[in-house]
This record gives C-alpha cells, sequence and structure tokens, in this order.
C-alpha cells in the first residue's frame, strides 16, 4: 500500500524532471544559421564601393553581394527572405534548435554583409547546418523551389560537397512533404553550380534555397502575404527537419 502511494507521487514527479526527448525537440543541440539573402541597402548608392568588393570564390571573383530580385509589385527579395527568416527561426527554436542569423536588420541604411563574410558567421559558431534563403528572378511561367549545391572544388568544397548535396536534397525532399512546390524549371529541382560564394566559403553543410520565382505571379502573391511567408517558413523547417531526422 504504502509503496503503491510513494510510486503515485513519485512517478508523475519524475515525468515532469525528464528534459523533452529527441521526439519532441528533434533539433536539441543543434546550431542552426539562416541566412536571408542579400540586404535593403546594397541598392543604395551610398553603399556603392563596399558592395563592389570582390574576392575570388574558388572558381571566379564575386562581389561582395548583390541587390536581389523583386516582385513586379515591388517586394524585393532582400525584404521577403528577411520575413521568412524571421518567421522560421521560432519554429526551428520551438524543436530546440539553437538559430542564428547573418544578420540582424533589414534596411536601406546598411549594407550586406558580404557573402564571404556570412559563412564565415556560419563557420566561427560551428553551425551544424546554414540554409541560405533566396526567390529567384525567373521568367513569369517559372514557379516554385529549388536547390544549389556545390560541385566539388579543390581546396574549397572538398569537405563539404557531399554533405552540401545531402542537405540540399534533404531540404527538397522535405519542403514537398510539407506541401511546398517544387520547380517547373530545374531539373530535379536541383542546381550543382561551382560560382556560389556562400556555399564556397563555407566549412559546415550550406545549401541555397530559390523558395521561388518572384517574377511568376502566384508564387509572388504567395511571398507577398503574411501567411504565404508562413508557408514558406514551415516548408523550409520541414527540409531542415528531414537533414536531422535519423
Ligand atoms: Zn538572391
Amino acid at each position: 500500500m504504502r509503496r503503491a502511494l510513494i510510486a503515485l507521487l513519485v512517478l508523475p514527479l519524475l515525468a515532469m524532471a525528464t528534459p523533452a526527448h529527441a521526439a519532441d525537440e528533434p533539433l536539441a543541440g543543434k546550431v542552426i544559421v539562416l541566412d536571408p539573402g542579400h540586404q535593403l541597402g546594397n541598392s543604395n548608392p551610398k553603399f556603392r564601393k563596399q558592395i563592389a568588393q570582390t574576392r575570388f570564390n574558388g572558381s571566379i571573383v564575386k562581389n561582395c553581394n548583390t541587390t536581389g530580385t523583386a516582385t513586379n509589385a515591388g517586394l524585393p527579395e532582400a525584404t521577403f527572405t528577411w520575413k521568412v527568416a524571421k518567421r522560421l527561426k521560432p519554429l526551428l527554436e520551438a524543436q530546440g534548435a539553437t538559430v542564428l542569423l547573418t544578420r540582424t536588420s533589414n534596411t536601406r541604411n546598411s549594407y550586406g554583409p558580404c557573402v564571404w563574410d556570412r559563412a564565415g558567421f556560419a563557420n566561427a559558431h560551428k553551425a551544424d547546418a546554414m540554409i541560405s534563403i533566396h526567390a529567384d528572378g525567373a521568367p513569369a511561367s517559372a514557379h516554385g523551389f529549388f536547390a544549389i549545391a556545390p560541385t566539388r572544388i579543390k581546396g574549397w568544397t572538398t569537405d563539404t560537397y557531399k554533405v552540401d548535396r545531402r542537405l540540399s536534397k534533404a531540404m527538397l525532399t522535405g519542403m514537398e512533404s510539407a506541401g511546398g512546390v517544387p520547380s517547373n524549371y530545374i531539373a530535379n529541382h536541383l542546381q550543382i553550380r561551382g560560382d556560389q560564394s556562400t556555399i564556397n566559403f563555407n566549412k559546415v553543410p550550406t545549401t541555397i534555397i530559390e523558395v521561388g520565382n518572384m517574377r511568376n505571379a502566384k508564387d509572388a502573391a504567395r511571398m507577398s502575404s503574411a501567411s504565404g511567408q508562413q508557408q514558406y517558413a514551415q516548408w523550409l523547417a520541414a527540409g531542415i527537419e528531414r537533414f536531422f531526422a535519423r
């Protein structure tokens, strides 16, 4: 009788003291860097010099950053990627992840950071993954998301190109399983490219996700609404979960 009573009292306490387990927080212990592409000030003439800085990225010489694209109605890619990253952050934190952003503002009074510094940020934090969020500016009939992963470049991506491709594919699978719409213009929704500084400078698993085409009416409508931005965040979260699922 007494033993039963003790069990009755103690078992609920034990349950309360047990840390949330993997099923509740599948991203516990993971450091995830979100990289909202571009910055509003990249198009500000006062930063022209800074944006024009160049570095060799393993295959070509490229600028610090670019202005990015926009919807026909004028929503800048920088603002869109910023909003999606801000919505994605709490979704990942709710699953136990530590989430860091490569930029802390979306303003015309700032530029960059340069793509090599975005990569450097993820490297410095020893991130478990870096997701670079972009949107495309393709012909109007093109729509949907795709990923970009690196070619093998000796001394640059030798150690990362395989995991980058695995991350890219996991993102595609996870995003599609969450209801995301994959691209209708990129074969297998995956580009293998050697010219992407964000990826080449990175030493941690990295992918660039072009979440949709800003010049497509349907994608642009989704990108321009709060509910649509939340959808993009949910798709990306599902992709990240897929990568870390064991
Ligand atoms: Zn972009």
